[in-house]
């Protein structure tokens, strides 16, 4: 079987994007001594200290395969911790987030679904080399017979020493296109990456063009070193790999997002052959992080199939959160903290996050108004903190641009208290929002 595996297909980051701008990293020092804010984090010095200590292990290579509990009260940093640490490590190592209610679905099964996000956690750095040309375009010869789909021609390029013909694809030939190239101009082509530069025009032919006026740049016919070979490494993830090669789904499911079920025999062929271009120094394993909000919504067998999957040779990072106590754990009728089955719980690094302060809450909230472009007076804020220390942190952000509206409605750059009162008489929190369901619940239908 010959395994493809270009994509263009980026590992998916986690969603919740913009609830989460304001965070730029996690905010510690060389040595993993976090300020009390930095990088748009605020606070939670002992979590980010011991995320910090997971980034060093991830980035060493030293785990793989391990389970992290982040577990604390809604609304403590949890997802925003994680995603700091996403943008630690870069767009090298996967980061896939996943809602564990996601795992039911009517397109697959449920540890289907599991499946693919561990496979998607893991990236593959393949090494690739490819051929940049250097020279005089002799001429290009573009297929027109040929309307939509995949376009065909060839192109004649003249190095100091000889003439070649190459054979082109659709990617080239709108490289070129785009670029304008004619017969006459020097160009560097990089096939593989489909990227034209014009450099200019040839002086072998410079007579030919002498009426295309003062800003045409001539540029003498390459000499010397023509041909390059350069070292191309790109990461896709073992997923990617397993769509693009299941022969029911194509590469188009990559972009489509709806891959269905693959079958584990091209799971098999795939895991054979990656070892083999690692064996061959063709690629290397980078694992990633697999990131499950609402664990508790997890069932038994979930966790069981993770138990299973993490002893696997290619496992990635599985950072869990949790901000339930003890409950049931789904599909059985046992107690257990978050939800989670003791034996699980016993093999997992377990981070906790705690209620902000005060002070805290009002410089996060400093920090969102500062990223949502919003002017606040400093007595606003400081009732706006209130208000958060009393209901959540969450809805508290929530107010920053409704109670901007109303600043705005009455010609106001800067939001004051009087606006923070109206929002939140406008808008229930959850608490109030419960009490209220309670006083009029016999108004609703049943
Ligand atoms: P839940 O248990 O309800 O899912 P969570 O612990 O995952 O909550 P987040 O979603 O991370 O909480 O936090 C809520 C909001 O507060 C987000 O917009 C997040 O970016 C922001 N936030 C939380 N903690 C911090 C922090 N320490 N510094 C800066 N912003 C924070």
């Amino acid at each position: 079987m010959s395994i493809s595996v270009s994509s263009q297909n980026e590992t998916s980051k986690l969603e919740r994007l913009g609830a989460h701008s304001h965070i730029k990293g996690i905010g510690l020092n060389d040595n993993l001594e976090p300020k009390e804010s930095s990088d748009g984090m605020v606070g939670q010095v002992k979590a980010r200290r011991a995320a910090g200590v997971i980034l060093r292990m991830i980035q060493g290579g030293k785990i793989a395969g391990r389970s992290i509990l982040m577990a604390g009260p809604p609304s403590t940093g949890k997802t925003a911790i994680a995603m700091a640490m996403s943008q630690t490590l870069g767009s090298g190592t996967p980061f896939v987030s996943l809602s564990a209610s996601e795992v039911y679905s009517l397109e697959m099964s449920k540890t289907e679904a599991l499946l693919q996000a561990l496979r998607k956690s893991i990236g593959v750095r393949i090494k690739e080399e490819t051929e940049i040309i250097e020279g005089e375009v002799v001429e290009v010869q573009i297929d027109r017979s040929i309307t939509g789909g995949n376009k065909q021609g060839k192109l004649t390029i003249r190095t100091t020493d000889m003439e070649t013909v190459y054979d082109l694809g659709t990617k080239m030939i709108d490289a070129l296109t785009k670029e304008k190239v004619l017969a006459g101009d020097v160009v560097t082509i990089d096939k593989s990456m489909g990227k034209v530069t014009k450099l200019g025009r040839s002086f072998t032919r410079a007579r030919d063009y002498d009426a295309m006026g003062a800003d045409t740049r001539f540029v003498q016919c390459p000499q010397g070193e023509i041909q390059k070979r350069k070292e191309l490494v790109h990461t896709v993830s073992l997923h990617d790999i397993d769509v693009i090669n299941s022969r029911t789904q194509g590469f188009l499911a990559l972009f489509a997002g709806d891959t269905g079920e693959i079958k584990p025999e091209v799971r098999e062929q795939i895991n054979t052959k990656v070892s083999e271009w690692r064996e061959e120094g063709k690629a290397e394993i980078s694992p990633g992080v697999l990131f499950v909000d609402e664990v508790h919504m997890l069932d038994i067998e979930c966790f069981s199939f993770f138990n299973r999957a993490l002893e696997d040779e290619l496992a990635p990072i599985v950072i869990m959160a949790s901000n339930r106590g003890i409950t049931r754990i789904r599909g059985t009728n046992y107690r257990s903290p978050h939800g989670i089955p003791v034996d699980y719980l016993d093999r997992m690094l377990i981070i906790s996050t705690q209620t902000y302060s005060h002070e805290e809450v009002k410089e996060i909230l400093h920090i969102r108004c500062q990223e949502e472009d919003v002017d606040m007076a400093p007595s606003a804020l400081d009732y706006l903190a209130s208000i958060g220390r009393e209901t959540s942190l969450r809805y508290a952000l929530l107010l920053i641009s409704s109670s901007n509206q109303i600043a705005l409605k009455r010609k106001s750059a800067t939001i004051e208290d009087s606006d923070i009162k109206r929002v939140y008489d406008l808008f229930l929190d959850q608490s109030r929002s419960v009490k209220y369901l309670e006083e009029y619940e016999k108004n609703y239908v049943a």
